[in-house]
């Protein structure tokens, strides 16, 4: 009876925790992003694939036309930005050789199959020594535009921050680098953030990604729920249990990415709020600052948004947000570590009129120095539990009161507080969206394929018209002599020393670069290339095939053995135009016949060999000889090649003779027979070469032979076809 009853338990066993996991899974299908589990996957599976020269300006399926002043254009940039960053290039090629896998902005966020040659050739290697004003001299002695903004860290200007650096070290002098006991600043500091963040306690850490860490394990210590719900597209910092997407490998369950702004991520919340410890927003997630930037991605999404209104948009969201989580009684956090102090003194909470239980700072909220912060309310903030002794959240770490830090951190606040400072923070985004209109409506007017969005000073560059090279922009901008963060245009920033007459010359920096696009081939429209995104998406779509769908490395280097001998035997061989157009005519009828060969095999036979004495006269009357060449191909040799052809001649004679008359309806008459016997002679020939390569130089070398030369009809086709032909 037990024995019977066991095996019906652990079965109900199985299905009571499948049927949980299945029953939490359903309830938040609609809302999940594929986001994370999708590039988590395509990792996995996704190999590297470069393009070559040509595919690189034809990754549009673009014609020879636009192929060509698009080769063009990429020699005269790298020229260009050869001559700008002369000693930068130097400085960071000589550490490049040094530390092999250094990489400065370089191509970081080009597609990779771009990545290679644009980073052979498009150095874009700035070394800085000095700032002033919003702009940084370099190692070239040239002054430029920064629009990167010190990873968000520059909101009040380069000069400030010295000034505030400079004060904050005076200040704690006399400390050092005294940690555990704090200097007074300390407490200066916490009361004038909690006056900031309208929050009860504060606690300081090292960095952004560290504070939002702190965060998560605050909220989860003291509601004793695990999960932790993000939305798709935020960055909260390197630390992957928030950032279950790109670059993480291991499956996250304590995470749920939720889709930004939608109703079913609300419903899923509402569902989940038991297992919810707290949701994680990032207030100016809504403009995707940290989306890639704009390319391939347009191309399978959609078109500009309306930039005024995203404030709205996103406020009404945030606002709905609020009202679920107050009602599910899950704590809201706002990750400002990049909103805070930049879209308004009181951070995304001011800007939106909208409060969090929780809000994590950083960036350039201690004044220049490195920073993360976290506000929130006393019970979420706990570290002990009072009831149970042994339950504590184990957030500490050595530097995170430096007093030079807090310091800094001081001067910033006071200077946050000042009556006058509200007023620069409304200056600084009045100037900058005046700035976004009049350059909206340039581009407008100019009929350029770009628009900017923005909130307060963060801003990014969209594109109205599908292209895969988009994310060229960034190094046109940065031949005019703007500085770009690693992102390149995918998030810019202004800081509030950006007068209008710097507004100004930003405008005719990015106008000149955009027409420069334009003009170079990037941006085609459909009349410039009929059928533009059907074929771009065709490309792409190949594209993630050929990377998807790996060959065994055996085989792949097979192939690439084969293809490098043809690659050879074209440059030992093939330089007259008039050999080129034999070998397309010859190639062309061969594969004729070896579809013939099947039906008929009598006319495979004598048009393949009227083929194979064109292509031979081709090589013998118009090239140079090249026998050593021919030697190290492993290809039959001049003397071989005329018993070969002697061999071809002597069976149609030989059947002549042998019906005892030479004429042509003879000749006719026997002209099966002749194939066939032709036929028997090609294997003999082919399958000997293979046989004898074989003895002297190997079964695989042998094989290379014989693969190159039944394939080479095939390959030759596209080698010689009349577009590349006219290209030559
Ligand atoms: N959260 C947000 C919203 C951020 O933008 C960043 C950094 N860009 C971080 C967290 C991480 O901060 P840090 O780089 O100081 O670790």
């Amino acid at each position: 009876m037990t024995a019977s009853v066991a095996p019906l338990v652990v079965a109900l066993l199985v299905l009571v925790v499948a049927g949980r996991r299945l029953l939490l899974a359903l309830l938040t299908v609609r809302a999940r992003t594929l986001t994370p589990p999708l590039s988590r996957w395509l990792s996995r599976w996704l190999g590297a694939l470069d393009y070559s020269a040509d595919d690189f300006v034809r990754a549009d399926g673009a014609g020879e036309r636009w192929a060509a002043v698009r080769r063009d254009a990429i020699e005269r940039l790298a020229a260009t930005l050869r001559a700008r960053f002369q000693r930068s290039s130097a400085w960071g090629d000589d550490l490049r050789q040094r530390f092999s896998d250094l990489r400065f902005t370089d191509a970081n966020r080009v597609p990779f199959p771009f990545a290679r040659l644009a980073r052979e050739k498009l150095n874009v290697c700035s070394v800085v020594t000095a700032s002033a004003g919003p702009r940084l001299l370099d190692l070239d002695g040239r002054w430029t535009l920064d629009v990167s903004g010190s990873y968000g860290v520059n909101v009040a200007g380069f000069d400030h921050y010295k000034e505030w650096m400079q004060r904050g070290l005076e200040r704690v002098r006399d400390l050092g680098a005294v940690l555990g006991p704090l200097h007074p600043v300390v407490a200066d500091n916490v009361e004038r953030l909690q006056r900031l963040s309208g929050l009860e306690e504060v606690s300081f850490h090292m960095s952004g990604t560290e504070a939002v860490m702190a965060a998560v394990r605050l909220v989860r210590h003291n509601t004793r729920r695990k999960l932790i719900v993000c939305f798709g597209g935020a960055y909260h910092g390197w630390w992957d249990g928030v950032q279950p997407g790109i670059g993480s490998e291991r499956d996250i369950s304590d995470c749920l990415t939720l889709k930004d702004m939608h109703r079913a991520s609300l419903a899923a919340i509402r569902r989940r709020a038991r297992d919810i410890a707290a949701v994680l927003v990032n207030p100016v997630q809504c403009f995707h600052p940290n989306a890639p930037p704009p390319s391939d991605t347009v191309l399978l999404t959609s078109a500009v948004r309306k930039t005024e209104d995203d404030r709205e948009r996103y406020g009404a969201w945030l606002r709905q947000l609020r009202a679920v989580c107050t009602a599910s009684d899950v704590p809201l956090v706002f990750d400002e570590v990049y909103s805070g102090f930049r879209l308004a003194r009181g951070g995304a909470q001011e800007y939106f009129g909208v409060r969090a239980d929780l809000v994590v700072y950083g960036k350039t909220v201690a004044g220049g120095m490195p920073i993360g912060v976290v506000c929130g309310r006393r019970e979420l903030m706990r570290r002990f539990d009072p009831q149970r002794p042994m339950r504590i959240a184990y957030v500490v770490g050595t530097f995170s009161a430096h007093p030079v830090v807090m310091g800094a951190m001081n001067e910033f606040l006071r200077w946050v507080e000042r009556p006058e400072t509200a007023q620069s923070y409304e200056d600084a985004n009045r100037r900058c969206a005046a700035w976004v209109r009049s350059m909206n409506e340039r581009l407008a007017r100019e009929q350029l394929p770009a628009r900017i969005a923005h909130l307060g000073t963060v801003w990014t560059v969209l594109f109205t018209e599908p292209s895969r090279y988009n994310w060229l922009l960034q190094y046109y901008l940065r031949a005019e002599g703007l500085t770009l963060s690693w992102v390149g245009t995918g998030r810019c920033l202004s800081s509030m020393d950006f007068s209008d007459e710097d507004y100004r010359e930003l405008e005719e920096k990015v106008v000149c670069s955009a027409k420069a696009m334009k003009r170079d081939g990037w941006w085609l429209s459909t009349s410039d290339q009929p059928g533009r995104d059907r074929k771009m998406r065709y490309h792409l779509v190949r594209e993630m095939a050929r990377s998807l769908v790996r060959a065994p490395q055996p085989v792949a280097t097979f192939y690439a053995e084969v293809m490098r001998r043809k690659q050879d035997d074209h440059h030992a061989s093939h330089s007259s135009w008039i050999n080129q157009v034999l070998h397309l005519a010859s190639s062309s009828v061969f594969v004729f016949c070896y579809v013939a060969i099947f039906s008929n095999l009598t006319a495979a036979m004598w048009l393949g060999l009227a083929a194979l004495f064109a292509r031979q006269i081709g090589h013998a009357v118009f090239e140079p000889p090249c026998h050593e060449r021919e030697r190290s191909l492993l290809g039959f040799t001049t003397r071989s090649k005329t018993l070969i052809v002697a061999g071809y001649l002597a069976i149609p004679v030989a059947h002549l003779i042998a019906g005892g008359s030479l004429g042509l309806g003879a000749l006719t008459a026997s002209a099966g027979g002749i194939a066939w016997h032709w036929f028997v002679f090609t294997l003999l020939v082919v399958f000997g070469r293979v046989g004898y390569l074989g003895w002297t130089h190997g079964v695989r070398a042998s094989m290379v032979w014989f693969v190159k030369l039944v394939t080479d009809p095939l390959t030759d086709l596209v080698a010689y076809s009349p577009r590349r032909l006219v290209r030559a």
